[in-house]
Formats: C-alpha cells, sequence, structure tokens
C-alpha cells in the first residue's frame, strides 16, 4: 500500500510538473513550426535550404508530438463513467488493434460468460487497451520471429479468486477482468516493479516515453480498479485488469470504493 500511495504522490508532482513544462514548450514549437512553413514558402524544393528547413519541422513536429503526449499524461481528464460491458470496449476497439498490431500478429479475443458490467469511462477503457497493445506489439516485434500473438480474455472474478489472487493489495470482491497476452520478449524481473512509474522506458529514445503504462495505471486506479503485471522473459507478458462489479441495487457498497480511489487511498 505504502509503494502504490508513493507511487500516486509521485505521479502527480510528474504530471503537474510536465503538464505545466509541456504547455509552454507546445507555443514555442507552434511558433517554430510556423516560422519553418513561412520559410518554406520562400523556397522551392530541391533548392539548398529547402531540406534543412523541413528537418527543422519535421522534428519540431516530433517534439509537438512528444509534448502532447505529456500533456495528456498530466491533465489527468475526468472520468465520465458508464455502466458498459468489457466486451463491448474490446469490440469498438478491435479493428483499430488489427491495424496497429499488422499482418505478423494473431489477435484473439475471448469473453467469459455472465460477465457483470463495469463502471468505467468507455473512452480512457479504449485509451488503456490500445496502450497495452502497443506494448504488446513492440515487445512481439522485437522477439526473433518479429510476430507472434495478443490475446485478450474478459472472465469474471468472485471474491474467493480475487483472495486467492492478491491478498495483500485487492480487496475481496466482484470483478470483472481483462487479461493481455503477449508472446513477446517478456519483462526482465528487475524491471517489473517499474514499469507503471512515469518516465520509466527500455525503448530508444524517440520511440518511448515511459508514460504509457503509468497512463494506463491512472485510468485504471481513478475506476477503483487494479493492475498487475506477470511476465516470463522469452515466454511473453500478461497485464491484468480488475474493474470493480457494478451493481444496479444502490445498497450495495459501490461508492465506499470509488470515494476512496479518489482519495487516493487504493
Ligand atoms: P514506453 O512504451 O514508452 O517505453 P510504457 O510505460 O508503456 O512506456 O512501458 C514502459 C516499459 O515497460 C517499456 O519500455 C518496456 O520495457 C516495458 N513493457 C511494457 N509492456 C511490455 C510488454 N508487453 N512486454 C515487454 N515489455 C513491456
Amino acid at each position: 500500500l505504502k509503494r502504490q500511495v508513493a507511487q500516486a504522490t509521485k505521479m502527480q508532482a510528474v504530471g503537474q510538473l510536465a503538464g505545466g513544462v509541456a504547455h509552454d514548450f507546445n507555443n514555442i514549437l507552434t511558433a517554430i513550426i510556423g516560422h519553418c512553413d513561412l520559410m518554406l514558402m520562400r523556397h522551392t524544393p530541391g533548392d539548398s535550404d529547402y531540406d534543412d528547413i523541413q528537418q527543422v519541422k519535421a522534428n519540431s513536429n516530433r517534439a509537438a508530438s512528444l509534448t502532447r503526449q505529456l500533456l495528456a499524461f498530466s491533465r489527468q481528464q475526468t472520468l465520465r463513467p458508464q455502466v458498459l460491458q468489457l466486451p463491448d470496449v474490446v469490440s469498438d476497439v478491435s479493428s483499430l488493434l488489427k491495424r496497429l498490431l499488422g499482418e505478423t500478429i494473431t489477435l484473439t479475443i475471448n469473453h467469459g460468460r455472465n460477465l457483470a458490467p463495469v463502471r468505467a469511462d468507455p473512452g480512457q477503457l479504449e485509451q488503456v487497451i490500445v496502450n497495452l497493445a502497443v506494448n504488446a506489439r513492440d515487445a512481439m516485434q522485437a522477439g526473433s520471429e518479429g510476430g507472434g500473438t495478443l490475446t485478450l480474455q474478459t472472465y469474471p472474478v468472485t471474491g474467493q479468486d480475487s483472495r486467492q489472487l492478491n491478498n495483500d493489495i485487492m480487496p475481496v470482491g466482484e470483478y470483472t477482468a481483462l487479461r493481455v497476452t503477449d508472446t513477446g520478449v517478456g519483462i526482465p524481473a528487475e524491471h517489473l516493479a517499474k514499469i507503471f512509474e512515469p518516465f520509466f522506458t527500455t525503448k530508444e529514445v524517440g520511440k518511448g516515453t515511459g508514460l504509457g503504462l503509468s497512463t494506463v495505471y491512472g485510468i485504471v486506479k481513478q475506476s477503483g480498479g487494479f493492475i498487475f503485471a506477470e511476465s516470463e522473459e522469452g515466454k511473453g507478458t500478461s497485464f491484468v485488469l480488475y474493474l470493480p462489479v457494478h451493481r444496479a441495487d444502490p445498497a450495495e457498497a459501490e461508492a465506499p470504493v470509488r470515494e476512496k480511489a479518489r482519495t487516493g487511498e487504493l
């Protein structure tokens, strides 16, 4: 629990700092890109300065897309939760996933029966799934085969199961789970504790920001849920996401869970 609180505090501090810097940076970059466009209008393709200006513009665009990611991360967008079924969110995002995964990665989707609805922001959940899928793709493309299988599974988790799974962090209760499994290179044990930290990345400069999983973590926490990673090097990785079941009966204790999530207690 201590680690979770430390993580939440750290994310907040980094978020505020990053948001402020990113905002100013974005304005500066917009000016640079605008002036590049003005200069390009005074040159013709092929003349000696044209390519250099193009390069400045292309790199500024890359920097701008990075700052946009930072902004999205720091904004801590307010959730618009809805009662929804996880399989519906998965199916809404599946064609995007197929495009993203390309030809060498197979997408397998498996839904459990009698799933209970959860209460979450569908757009944010889609972002969670996309972020996990992008990482999974990178991990599979980094492997010797350059491809693999991404499996999305949904299933119900009863109180008893949840106790067996994570007795010290996750309260016993009813959850609907989503497991995202890849056959990629895996995560070394010494990295597993750090992957949800902002800015932790093993990717080359310009390829990874280290913000994907901390964004995922933030969204899951804000939704009152839990996320865990399991991995075996050379075999693959699973991320398991647990969202508390939504009960229509207002007598059931749903509010306390959300209240705790809001105050960062979970
Ligand atoms: P980024 O993808 O920009 O590096 P993330 O926060 O999304 O940032 O991920 C942090 C790090 O966690 C990655 O750089 C990678 O080392 C590791 N990682 C995340 N997902 C996976 C995965 N499915 N397989 C292997 N490593 C992963």
